[in-house]
């Protein structure tokens, strides 16, 4: 008779195999089973991570492009890559638009990026009148490299940042990278507030993929995510001991890629073999990582393929496993417990109403709050980027707007526009 195994967490009639003593709602939820944005702030201990996108290709109704928010209770969100559609998920998530920032991008796929363009002229327009901050990898040359993207990026997309000229920018427009040397092996990218980024290279086919841990001090909690990338040696060692290690998977099946995508197999063999984590390695690197939750996203998340991956997995790992995936997956940590839930989003995509932070974020990086914001002058009126002729057709409004609703159009702002944003902050403290 083969040998009978046992719960390697002890756990008991009830209790499961992989599940640990401390997967247990933290002390901060309002609601165990799922999270309503707007409804819970993240405890002063407590780090939250959410799966805003989760999928590279093909592109699904409830898979984003690969996204990964991060907010700690000290009021510090990172976002690491912002494929395409997960900013709708990051506002209906409760950010306000002003405050997305500190993008962190593993490399230039643009299933890691393709919102940064979408996002940077919108959100500058929403009062984010100061710079946008991103951090991502050199490249085997400076063209190649993160900078050199943005400002390719801003090229392409000349019409679009000349035509909201028209409309009040201030920095917005400005992106601060920060690029490091794709080949550092646990190097620093970012240092602030008790919460450090370091970051290693990885093998994608290309040279200049990264992985990123974070660690914030105050609290030893940690937070790891491998980008794409084979398993490999420095993932292992320096995302050791990780509190959430998230890694990308591809499930090595073949010939169900074949049937469902029409793949060729060898095709799809080859693009894993030279790309990407299959499920037995992503198994492997818990094991070696041993972190106190395993979690998989960057996966195309249906029911042909995902027990065959939770199998390859656990034939390395016994310990916690989840997926990040579909989109939203909320992960809840803290010292003592750790907790999975799935985000309840409403289809209105904003659900931030106007805070004192979301209003002190759009004058500043925080800090005091002004009594007065002066709204940044338009840089290029239209009559400077259209022709008279164009206005000139337009149709008088007279003619379609009832007289008891007419009022004067506002084609110009006026010079010198304030707000009075310690009002509009002491109106919402009272709320
Ligand atoms: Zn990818
Ligand atoms: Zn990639």
């Amino acid at each position: 008779m083969p040998e009978m195994p046992s719960s390697p967490y002890e756990g008991g009639p009830g209790k499961g195999i992989s599940l640990p003593d401390y997967f247990k709602p933290t002390e901060y939820l309002s609601n165990n089973n799922f999270f309503f944005p707007g409804t819970e702030k993240v405890g002063a201990d407590e780090m939250r991570v959410s799966f805003v996108g989760s999928c590279p290709w093909p592109p699904r109704r409830d898979q984003a492009g690969t996204s990964i928010l991060v907010e700690l209770g000290n009021g510090d969100n990172f976002i690491f890559d912002l494929g395409n559609g997960s900013v709708k998920n990051i506002l209906a998530m409760g950010v306000p638009a002003a405050m997305i920032n500190d993008i962190f991008i593993s490399h230039l796929h643009v299933d890691h990026y393709a919102d940064l363009p979408y996002m940077l002229p919108f959100t500058a327009s929403a009062a984010r009148w100061h710079p946008l901050r991103v951090y991502g990898p050199s490249g085997r040359t400076e063209e190649l490299g993160t900078q050199a993207m943005v400002e390719n990026m801003k090229k392409m997309m000349r019409w679009h940042l000349e035509e909201f000229d028209t409309l009040p920018i201030g920095d917005g427009y400005e992106v601060d990278v920060t690029e490091f040397d794709f080949r550092e092996e646990n190097g620093i990218c970012y240092q602030r507030n008790g919460v450090t980024v370091r970051h290693w290279p990885r093998s994608h086919g290309k040279d200049g993929a990264s992985a990123y841990r974070l660690d914030w001090e105050e609290t030893g909690l940690s937070f790891v995510w491998t980008g794409d990338g084979r398993p490999d040696e420095l993932t292992a060692k320096y995302a050791a001991g990780a509190d959430v290690f998230v890694s990308e998977v591809q499930s090595d099946l073949g010939f169900i890629a074949s049937l469902k995508y029409g793949y060729p197999q060898e095709l799809y063999n080859y693009i894993i073999d030279t790309h990407h984590t299959p499920h037995y390695a992503l198994g492997y690197l818990f094991s070696e990582v041993n972190p106190r939750i395993g979690m998989a996203t960057h996966l195309e998340y249906e029911h042909a393929t995902i027990g065959e991956v939770v199998a390859g997995v656990r034939a390395h790992w016994d310990g916690l496993f989840a997926f990040g995936a579909p989109d939203v997956q909320v992960v809840n940590v803290t010292p003592d417990a750790v907790w999975l839930r799935e985000a309840v989003l409403p289809g209105l995509g904003t659900v931030a109403q106007p805070s004192p932070a979301q209003l002190v974020a759009m004058v500043s990086e925080g800090g005091e709050v002004p009594e007065f914001i002066d709204v940044p002058p338009v840089r290029i009126p239209r009559e400077d980027q259209q022709d008279q002729y164009f206005r000139d057709i337009e149709i008088d409004p007279g003619e379609y707007m009832p007289p008891d609703v007419a009022r004067d159009l506002i084609t110009r702002l006026p010079e010198g526009l304030r707000i009075p944003l310690q009002a509009l902050v002491d109106q919402a403290n009272s709320d």
